[in-house]
C-alpha cells in the first residue's frame, strides 16, 4: 500500500485549488522540519491539588517555520497524521523528550513524576512505538518510569485487542500511561477497565463550563468518580481559575493542568520556573 507522503507532488495540477496546494506546501516544510530543527518541545507543569506542588508535565510539540510563523500543532498533526508522518514525528517528540530530561539531569535538576508524551491512534498501532521508546530511553539514560504517554480513545477502539496488548507490554516496562480528553470519545467501562491506564484526563471542554453548566458539572463528577472505583487518577485539563481548581479538588480530582497554574513553555523557561536542584 503506497504511503500518502510518497505521492509526488509532479501529480499536482492547478485545477486542485488554492488550498489543497497550501496544504501540500505546509506538507512538504512540515517534513524538512523534521530534519532542521524547527520543531520544538513545550512543556506544561501538572500539579497535584492538594499539595499544590508539580507532579509532571505534559509534553507539547511546536514548529516554528520562518514563512508560516508557529503553526499550531492543532494544524500540523492531523496533517501529520494525514501524510503519513505521524510515526516520524512522533519518535522525534520521543528522542527530543528523552534529550531533555537527561540534560536537566546532567544539570542536576529533579524533575519529579513523569514527562508525559502525546502518541497518535496510528503510533499506537505501530510495534516500532515500544522500539523507539527503548532506543531512546537507552541513549539518553532515561528509565521507562521518567516517561508517561497520553494517549486519546480513538487509539484503543480501532483495534481494541491489539490496543490491550500493547498497553500491557508498556506498562510491564514501567511506562506511564493516561487516557488524554476522556470524555469526548466512546469507550465503554469495560474497556477501561481493560485498558488499566493509571491516569484520567478529563478534557478540558467539560471542565470550562463545570462551574455553571449543570451537566457538564455532572459529567465532571462523574468521571471522578468512575475514575476512583478503577484506582485510576484525574487529572483535569483547561483548569484556567482557581474557583476550577477548588471545585475539583473538593469532587476528588487529584491533579490538575491548565492556563491557571502555568502554560505550556519552553524547557529553558520550565527549568527556571519550576524545577529544583537535587537535594545534596
Ligand atoms: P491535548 O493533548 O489535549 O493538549 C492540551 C492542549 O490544551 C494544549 O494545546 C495546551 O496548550 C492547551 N491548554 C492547556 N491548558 C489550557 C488552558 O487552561 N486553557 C486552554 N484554553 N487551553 C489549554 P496545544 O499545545 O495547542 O496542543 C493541541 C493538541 O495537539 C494537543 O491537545 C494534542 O492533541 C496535539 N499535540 C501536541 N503536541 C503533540 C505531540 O507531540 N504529538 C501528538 N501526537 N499530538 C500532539
Ligand atoms: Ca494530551
Ligand atoms: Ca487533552
Ligand atoms: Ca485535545
Amino acid at each position: 500500500q503506497a504511503k500518502q507522503q510518497d505521492v509526488p507532488f509532479r501529480f499536482f495540477e492547478p485545477h486542485m485549488g488554492a488550498a489543497l496546494a497550501s496544504r501540500l506546501d505546509m506538507a512538504k516544510r512540515l517534513s524538512a522540519a523534521l530534519a532542521d530543527g524547527s520543531l520544538s518541545l513545550h512543556f506544561q507543569p501538572q500539579i497535584d491539588l492538594t499539595t499544590l506542588r508539580l507532579v509532571g508535565a505534559e509534553v507539547l510539540c511546536r514548529w516554528h517555520d520562518p514563512e508560516l510563523g508557529v503553526v499550531s500543532p492543532a494544524d500540523f498533526i492531523p496533517l501529520a497524521e494525514e501524510r503519513g508522518m505521524i510515526v516520524p514525528l512522533g519518535n522525534w517528540v520521543i528522542d527530543a523528550t528523552c534529550r531533555q530530561l537527561a540534560a536537566w539531569q546532567a544539570a542536576g535538576l529533579v524533575v519529579p513524576g513523569q514527562l508525559a508524551i502525546n502518541v497518535a491512534s496510528r503510533q499506537f498501532d505501530d510495534d516500532q512505538l515500544i522500539t523507539t521508546l527503548q532506543r531512546s530511553c537507552g541513549e539518553h539514560g532515561i528509565a521507562a518510569g521518567q516517561l508517561g504517554l497520553e494517549l486519546t480513545e480513538s487509539g484503543f477502539m480501532s483495534d481494541p485487542d491489539q490496543a490491550i496488548a500493547m498497553t500491557e507490554a508498556l506498562k510491564t516496562l514501567g511506562f506511564g500511561l493516561s487516557i488524554d480528553d476522556f470524555g469526548t470519545g466512546y469507550s465503554s467501562l469495560a474497556y477501561l477497565k481493560r485498558f488499566a491506564a493509571d491516569k484520567i484526563k478529563i478534557d478540558m471542554s467539560f471542565v470550562a463550563d463545570m462551574l455553571h453548566n449543570e451537566n457538564d458539572h455532572a459529567i465532571v463528577t462523574t468521571i471522578i468518580a468512575m475514575a476512583r472505583s478503577l484506582q485510576m487518577d484525574t487529572v483535569a485539563e483547561g483548569v484556567e481559575s482557581v474557583e476550577q481548581a477548588e471545585a475539583l479538588l473538593a469532587l476528588g480530582c487529584r491533579q490538575a493542568q491548565g492556563y491557571y497554574f502555568g502554560k505550556p513553555v519552553t524547557g529553558e523557561a520550565f527549568a527556571a520556573r519550576w524545577l529544583m536542584p537535587v537535594p545534596i
